[in-house]
């Protein structure tokens, strides 16, 4: 397929001072978007002006939310140069989603080189201060207006980019976790493995009310025993327990996350022991108060790693470290900030330069 340029119709205002980025606010000046249409296939390759889109009232997507998204950063490096950290993972994952939403696949090779095509041309969108990035979102929406529910004939794909400021100023900041008994994200045989946004309406009620009352986040228990530990906020989540790194297993209730699949391997070259098992609430609480559990994070791309510091369950809370970072949390965050960012060389083959 042919990837077509059309040329840039007007330029943005920039955010200048690159400590006010915010996260998601703000758009580069171009976007690509490609079409599908049953029986012909993907169709009208392009990167064009960012602007809003046409939809038919009727489309699919506003109805019945078949819709995937993945989320994946790119770095300035120093000397200028721009580096995208396990592209391939999320372009194959998007496919993973595809096929779970009944959605149509695309050509991975054609879509990275799409990316790629779209990150140089926004390439001075890029932020250079520390611990900023570039959040790359490719997004596939259902087009078809019919109000019927089946899988659609009709859908664009699309890649937008969104300068983000440093997630983490001044050191990282232990957050505060409402285990909740009441809601869950998903059910066995659900839409847990698939990134797709119903996962992330359906977890709203929970996250709002849990911000009411003071919390960070949500941790997210099985739906089955409502007792073992699945999730937390739209992170993946690993524990230090008894000398060991404990993180629930990939059994389609949770994301597939890359960076628990690169943490995962930095873990074991550091010669920790892992244990993919979900740990329970029982665990948890009583491990924060017996010393058995030494730290918990959150991993995502977002925040990289995120360091609990305290978890509630009904009326009891338990503080872990003393609300400080842990040891293998902070080493965790610096070797893999550090390999996104050139400080650490790359021997995983886990970064792609623009
Ligand atoms: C995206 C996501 C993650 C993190 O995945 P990464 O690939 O590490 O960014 C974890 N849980 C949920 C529910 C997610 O949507």
């Amino acid at each position: 397929m042919e990837l077509q340029i059309l040329p840039l119709t007007g330029q943005k205002p920039r955010v200048t001072d690159e400590s006010k980025l915010v996260f998601g606010k703000q758009f580069t000046d171009r976007m690509f978007i490609m079409e599908f249409d049953r029986p012909k296939g993907w169709h009208s390759a392009r990167i064009a002006p960012y602007a809003p889109f046409s939809l038919d009232p009727a489309a699919l997507v506003l109805h019945y939310a078949q819709e995937i998204f993945e989320g994946l950063k790119a770095f300035r490096r120093p000397d200028g140069s721009i580096a995208l950290f396990r592209p391939m993972d999320n372009i194959q994952r998007f496919n993973r989603s595809a096929r779970r939403m009944c959605m149509p696949e695309v050509d991975e090779a054609f879509f990275f080189k799409a990316l790629k095509e779209l990150i140089r041309l926004e390439a001075d969108w890029v932020p250079h201060s520390e611990g900023t990035s570039l959040y790359i979102r490719p997004t596939m929406i259902a087009t078809e207006p019919v109000l019927g529910v089946k899988p659609a004939d009709q859908y664009f794909c699309y890649i937008i980019l969104s300068p983000v400021g440093a997630y983490y100023k001044g050191g990282l900041n232990p957050v505060k976790i409402w285990i909740s008994d009441e809601y869950i994200r998903v059910a066995p045989g659900g839409t847990g493995e698939a990134k797709t946004g119903g996962n992330y309406a359906a977890s709203l009620y929970a996250s709002t009310e849990a911000g009411a009352q003071g919390y960070d986040q949500v941790l997210w228990l099985d739906a089955v025993h409502r007792k073992y530990v699945e999730e937390v906020g739209s992170m993946n989540i690993c524990f230090l327990y008894d000398g060991k790194v404990v993180t629930s297993p990939l059994k389609g209730t949770i994301l597939d996350g890359i960076t628990r699949r690169s943490i995962l391997t930095l873990i074991r070259e550091m010669g920790l022991e892992i244990e993919e098992r979900a740990l329970s609430v029982d665990e948890i609480l009583e491990g924060a108060e017996n010393g058995r559990l030494q730290e918990a994070f959150g991993t995502g791309t977002a925040a990289v790693v995120s360091p609990v510091g305290q978890f509630t369950y009904r009326n009891r809370t338990v503080s872990l470290s003393n609300g400080r970072i842990g040891e293998l949390t902070q080493k965790l965050y610096d070797t893999l900030t550090g390999i996104q960012y050139g400080r650490i060389p790359d021997s995983h083959g886990w970064i792609e330069m623009i």
